[in-house]
């Protein structure tokens, strides 16, 4: 490794100084290791958007909502995901014990609705001391309608008392990037419009490699807002270069769902009007090609008739002009980006 350093390092300064920088991927680049602990939108308990993400290689997790927190950590230990996590001798935990309250080190809330953090209020009572970052709005709907002793007991440092102070509310303030305690990475929250309801989407680096995660959303067209004009801005060079490494977002219904019926959601040509315009920020049709694009919080559906998750990988797979590598994600998936 150290050789094949020194020889990079050796081309490097034999490298003409003034040649043209054409996209270059991050030779360092160590990109991100993503366990999907819930994948769908409501109406399925036990399988509810929560994705855990670390930078590869290194120790920390963060879950990107927590829809599903314990249901689907049993589930991705089966399948293995754990495999490299070694749990100290003598420990008094179980091993499912061990990975959420000392492996999960923060958690990412994108909004209060229940399906986006069910799973981390069951858990409280046994989750070790960690923050939450979300945006002020965002803790304080947590606050006013959970943690509140009616609801469940107030496990938060603020709000009403008496105060069990194990998790920090940490308030975002938008487009600016914090490090996240106990992790290699950092967070930026950037507001969503999600119906009448503000949602976000965070953006997590490690050095610089990027992944962009997605609570619900609405498009902007139908929105009358120009939220997600703004993220895809954010990230345009990102993507330029390389550098960011995959979205995680969410396609709730199939085109067939009016456009006055959506709630705050995507469907799959929505969010390829969406994609097309960070393809158009990010240097045009080919910025795309190839970008993995997790596809969540797909609606469970008592309709009887093909599964909801095959009409909409047909959908999106029908208009994929832009080569984008679509992912429909399940529960216990691991990947990395
Ligand atoms: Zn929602
Ligand atoms: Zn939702």
């Amino acid at each position: 490794m150290k050789a094949r350093t020194a020889l990079l390092a050796i081309l490097a300064a034999l490298a003409p100084a003034a040649a043209p920088v054409a996209a270059p991927r991050a030779v360092a680049s160590g990109g991100f290791d993503v366990v999907v602990l819930g994948a769908r939108g409501g109406i399925q308990d036990g399988n509810l958007s929560s994705f855990l993400i670390r930078a590869h290689g290194t120790e920390g997790y963060l879950s990107c909502d927590a829809g599903t927190t314990v249901a689907g950590l049993i589930a991705a230990d089966r399948r293995g995901d754990f495999a490299d996590i070694r749990q100290p001798a003598g420990s008094s935990q179980t091993r499912i014990g061990y990975i959420l309250t000392e492996q999960v080190k923060g958690y990412l809330i994108s909004h209060a609705h229940l399906d986006h953090v069910a799973g981390l209020i069951i858990a409280s009572p046994e989750d070790g001391k960690k923050p939450i970052y979300a945006l002020p709005s965002v803790h304080e709907k947590f606050a006013g309608s959970y943690f509140n002793h009616d609801a469940w007991a107030n496990f938060a440092d603020t709000g009403a008392e008496p105060r069990l102070g194990k998790y920090h509310f940490e308030d975002m303030v938008p487009g600016r990037a914090v490090p996240a305690t106990g992790t290699a990475m950092s967070v930026t929250a950037f507001p969503l419009a999600h119906g009448p309801v503000e949602s976000t989407a965070f953006l997590l680096q490690h050095g610089p490699d990027a992944l962009l995660c997605f609570g619900d959303t609405g498009a902007d067209r139908i929105e009358h807002s120009d939220r997600l004009h703004q993220v895809w801005g954010a990230v345009a060079d990102k993507v330029r270069r390389h550098e960011l490494k995959a979205i995680v977002i969410e396609a709730s219904f199939p085109n067939a769902q009016p456009e006055t019926q959506l709630f705050g959601h995507l469907t799959p040509r929505l969010l390829l009007e969406e994609l097309h315009d960070l393809a158009a920020q990010a240097g045009g049709k080919d910025a795309l090609k190839g970008l993995p694009v997790v596809v969540e919080h797909i609606k469970y559906s008592f309709k009887a008739g093909p599964l909801p998750q095959t009409v909409i990988r047909r959908e999106l797979e029908a208009g994929n002009d832009l080569g984008v590598r679509f992912i429909i994600p399940e529960q216990g998936d691991r990947y990395r980006f």
